[in-house]
């Protein structure tokens, strides 16, 4: 029985579990007959700190945070207190009109963190809502400013925004095939990787009909690599010369993923509207949202017309609320942002070693947000295919000892920002030991 308190798991048969799962349950993004081939999922029952424990009593590294996402680590029982504390004096209350004791303390929270004066906060449930809401702010902002021409959006190619029909409108990670839902409802243009190619793009489209931009900070399908110095600061100046709102979407850069509280003070430039979720939680509660700033809300006062039309039944859940307000108090408590920098500028050193081995051609990214660029020929810069055998099978001797992660091509490191010298030790030797056996079978 692999559950501490020997409690929560007493009666499971993890046996008829996994065929339960394999019978009833639609996991995302997962192939049927790949868990058939591996014999049904693995059933994940308890966490502690970096690592998980799985039904069978095997423990593994998280190496990716669960999503991107834990960011105070497993088994925190101060924010699961927290959170029953919360459930057990009010469990409900709508945020449209009676805001929770919680839900206003985290909006006082996060205008205090967020970088300059993006002072407004509107909740949502997670990412994908989040970004939706962003784009349906920006919509109205541009109505409500008697530009209602403005319903076009800006996005980079390759980027990752979430699967609502909105946020794929934004969404051209190869993950998301947006082929199939192809054409969106959102009418928006794909742009490269320079400041210039956004410039070029509103031009091209009439800045009076662009209404906004997006991408992420650093873009994690794109292999976490860390923009120019000049990149945010050119796309700024752009954005207010042609009026178009700019969203920076910091659902997995937010709350110290990459050393800074927000990735987008690695360059002092604040956005119009930032979208989070994942770590404001660390995955406790599903809670996300938009911050915005004061020219952007200012837009919104007056006149019943210009009152946002918008919200979720669970905006601002107060046990969503307790739960952000708990985690936050910990990454503040710990020095967890400045582990991030301290631990994840070590981590990458560490890896940089690995580039003895004939897959591993970089090693990019900052903070705990990092990736290895794996190729299969470094000598001509050849990436892997999509679904390449050496991948799947470097994840699976990952997991064989002891840690879980993605090579998709890139292989992802985004632990918990608790990490130690010692746990990154052991993440680079077993990542170190995988490889060999991997290279050898070539
Ligand atoms: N935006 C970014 C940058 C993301 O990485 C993600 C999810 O990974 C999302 C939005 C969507 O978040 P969610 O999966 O919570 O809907």
């Amino acid at each position: 029985m692999a559950k501490s308190n020997g409690k929560t798991y007493a009666d499971a048969d993890f046996g008829d579990l996994k065929q339960a799962a394999m019978d009833h349950l639609w996991m995302p993004f997962s192939q049927y007959n790949d868990l058939l081939s591996k014999g049904g999922p693995t059933i994940i029952v308890e966490g502690d700190g970096i690592r998980m424990t799985d039904s069978d009593g095997n423990t593994y590294i998280d190496a990716v945070g669960g999503l991107f996402l834990v960011n105070v680590g497993h088994g925190r029982t101060k924010i699961a207190e927290a959170v029953a504390d919360q459930l057990g004096a009010l469990h409900y209350a709508n945020t449209f009109a009676y805001p929770a004791v919680p839900t206003i303390k985290l909006s006082k929270k996060l205008a205090e963190l967020a970088p300059g004066d993006l002072n407004r906060v509107f909740l949502a449930s997670g990412g994908s809502e989040a970004v939706d809401t962003a784009l349906k702010i920006i919509r109205q902002y541009h109505v409500n400013n008697g530009e209602p021409r403005r319903t076009k959006f800006i996005a980079r190619r390759g980027s990752y925004h979430g699967v609502s029909v909105g946020a794929l409108s934004m969404n051209s990670a190869p993950t998301v095939h947006r082929e199939i839902w192809d054409p969106m409802l959102i009418n928006t243009k794909f742009v490269g990787e320079t400041a210039e190619d956004v410039e070029e793009m509103i031009k091209f489209e009439g800045p009076e009909t662009v209404a906004g931009f997006i991408t992420e900070p650093i873009s994690v399908p794109k292999g976490m690599k860390v923009p120019d110095d000049d990149y945010w600061p050119k796309v700024r100046e752009i954005c207010d010369r042609y009026g178009v709102l700019m969203v920076a979407d910091e659902v997995i850069t937010g709350f110290g993923r990459t050393g800074k509280m927000f990735a987008m003070e690695h360059w002092n430039v604040t956005a119009d509207l930032m979208t989070f979720a994942k770590g404001v939680t660390s995955g406790y509660q599903p809670v996300g949202g938009v911050m915005v700033t004061n020219k952007v809300y200012d837009a919104f006062k007056g006149d019943g017309d210009k009152t946002f039309t918008h919200g979720y039944t669970y905006s601002g859940h107060p046990a969503g609320a307790a739960a952000a307000l708990a985690n936050l108090a910990i990454i503040e408590e710990e020095n967890l942002v400045q582990n991030s920098a301290e631990t994840g500028a070590y981590l990458k050193g560490q890896l940089e070693t690995l580039k003895e081995h004939s897959m591993v051609s970089e090693v990019h990214g900052t903070g705990l947000l990092l990736s290895i660029e794996l190729l299969e020929d470094k000598a001509t810069g050849k990436p892997f295919p999509k679904g390449a055998p050496q991948l799947k099978r470097l994840v699976e001797e990952m997991e064989n000892r002891g840690m879980l992660t993605r090579a998709e091509p890139y292989l992802y490191i985004a632990p918990p920002l608790t990490l130690t010298r010692e746990e990154a030790d052991e993440i680079v030797s077993i990542i170190d030991e995988a490889l060999t056996v991997v290279e050898k079978e070539a």
